[in-house]
């Protein structure tokens, strides 16, 4: 493991108020929060946090602005979404800043991050000017049958703090290509970036108060969705938020989606490259943002005739690369959120070594140091992991793997599925016949057969079981934002 000292944090301007209604709101009801830049562990900014009073004048004015919007030809609303792509396009360097201050993940991967929010904006904008619904024959009538899709009007978008331009990209861009507006809650811990975003949409001309974003904590994101004016709830975070977020729909019987945590198997069968099957492992795994990704393969089911094999390559690259500072551009895994969160994943590693749940291959503790200030952990990986143990069973989201070991096809497919996540499953072989009958087995939303989990617009992306409601990507992700009309017409 090397390690990168902290040395460079830029002097970037980070937006900290609230965006209603075109404007900045500086003071708030909700209070304050005092953002911590997690490499460092310094203050970065102290955020104004929406209270009741703000969401409510943000619902408000976002009804009058999403009227203005929909009033706007389907060609002129579709150019203003490429306007928003091509402007985001221009802004990736300052965006990509932003998100590393956000969260602390590496420079080396908010480029995509930002690609990623750019490429779902234009592929909905492809969609306002095709939108189109359907007709029907009714029996035993010559009746015409109408069936359209209509903007729920303001809907609320709740995102976590790993994933504001992973949401602004699958759910505000297909939100507004629906014909809606939208107050996008982000996280108190990494607002900065979609701060910008709104700011970035003025910028490119869209209508004031169409896309408004207020921070806050729980309090606000309550308030957010208790309020009778939002006609839609969408929610990307933890599944314990997600059981409080339904609870306070319940109120107006809001309707919500979910798109929750995950604990993917990634299964590596005998006959996969199994340099490249370890490669992946732990870019999937406890490397990749740090293990703090929904995506993250936690379970890393082998066969086991390839089980040592396997697990030599995967801690020789764990233990190869560069920790430390998130703007140095050679560095691949930054630091956890928080020192709350440090303390919580050392937590689950040290009772999974007293309780025997695996063995401890590498990693375990926090790196101090030049490190000791922000949040470092070691990549973590635990070797014959017992998959009912709490290490397996729940999300640690943090830089742990459990290498599970398996004997055949039934097997595997048995640990996979013996959780009560669902959203992504990973298999390595170079069977096609095995990969795909596999892949129709496993109880996971999306399956990544021989590569990354490499969100993409054209393909849905959601949870099954624990892991979420709904959609995103492609016509589906449309729909999540659009509700059904049917209309008759009377010929008789
Ligand atoms: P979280 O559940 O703690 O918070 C999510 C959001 O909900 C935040 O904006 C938070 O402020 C808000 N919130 C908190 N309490 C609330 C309440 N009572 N009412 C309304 N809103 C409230 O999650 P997190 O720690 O920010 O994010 C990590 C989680 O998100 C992980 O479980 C991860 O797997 C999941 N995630 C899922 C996806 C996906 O696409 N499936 C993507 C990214 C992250």
């Amino acid at each position: 493991m090397t390690t990168s000292t902290i040395v460079s944090v830029p002097p970037d301007r980070l937006p900290a108020g609230l965006l209603i209604g075109g404007d900045w709101v500086e003071h708030s009801s909700g209070g304050q929060h005092e953002h911590i830049y997690p490499a460092s562990g310094r203050t970065n900014a102290v955020v104004a946090l929406a209270g009741e009073a703000e969401i409510d004048r943000a619902v408000r004015g976002a009804h009058a602005a999403q009227r203005e919007w929909v009033a706007l030809t389907p060609e002129r609303r579709r150019d203003l979404l490429i306007d928003l792509a091509d402007a985001l396009h221009e802004h990736t360097a300052e965006l990509g800043r932003l998100n590393v201050h956000d969260f602390g993940v590496p420079s080396l991967m908010t480029e995509g991050h930002v690609g990623l929010a750019e490429s779902f904006i234009r592929f909905y904008a492809g969609y306002v000017d095709k939108a189109h619904g359907s007709s029907t024959p009714i029996s035993k009538s010559f009746d015409i049958n109408l069936i359209e899709r209509e903007p729920y009007g303001v809907v609320g978008v709740i995102a976590p703090w790993n994933g504001a331009l992973v949401v602004i990209g699958l759910n505000v861009a297909a939100a507004l290509a629906a014909g809606n507006a939208v107050i996008l809650k982000p996280s108190e811990l990494a607002p900065f970036t979609s701060l910008r975003f709104g700011e970035i949409c003025l910028e490119a001309g869209l209508p004031a108060g169409l896309v408004n974003v207020l921070p806050a904590g729980p309090a606000g994101g309550e308030a957010l969705v208790r309020h009778p004016g939002v006609g839609k709830i969408h929610f990307t975070g933890g599944g314990h938020t997600a059981r409080k977020v339904l609870a306070a729909a319940a109120a107006n019987l809001t309707p919500v989606a979910t798109e929750l945590g995950g604990k993917s198997a990634n299964l590596v069968f005998a006959d996969a490259d199994l340099d490249r099957a370890a490669r992946l492992s732990a870019f999937q795994g406890p490397l990749g943002q740090a293990g703090q990704s929904c995506a993250c393969g936690s379970r890393i089911l082998v066969q086991d005739s390839a089980y040592d094999a396997f697990l030599e390559k995967l801690v020789g690259i764990v233990e190869s690369v560069t920790i430390g500072d998130p703007f140095d551009p050679h560095v691949v895994v930054g630091p956890v959120i928080s020192a709350a969160a440090a303390d919580r994943i050392v937590g689950v590693i040290d009772r999974a070594v007293s309780d025997g749940s695996g063995e401890l291959v590498t990693g375990g503790t926090r790196i101090g140091g030049a490190l000791a200030d922000g949040y470092f952990l070691q990549p973590t990986v635990f070797a014959n992991v017992d998959n009912r143990s709490q290490l397996a069973a729940e999300e640690t989201f943090g830089p742990v793997v459990s290498v599970i070991r398996f004997h055949d096809e039934a097997e595997a497919i048995e640990i996979a599925n013996d959780t009560t996540y669902g959203l992504n499953a990973y298999v390595q072989t170079n069977d096609l016949t095995r990969a795909h009958s596999v892949a129709r087995q496993l109880q996971a939303g999306s399956i990544w057969i021989n590569r990354n989990s490499d969100i993409q617009p054209q393909g849905p992306y959601g949870g099954y079981k624990q892991s979420g409601s709904g959609r995103a990507g492609g016509e589906q992700g449309l729909h999540e934002f659009q509700q059904v009309k049917n209309i008759r017409i009377g010929m008789s």
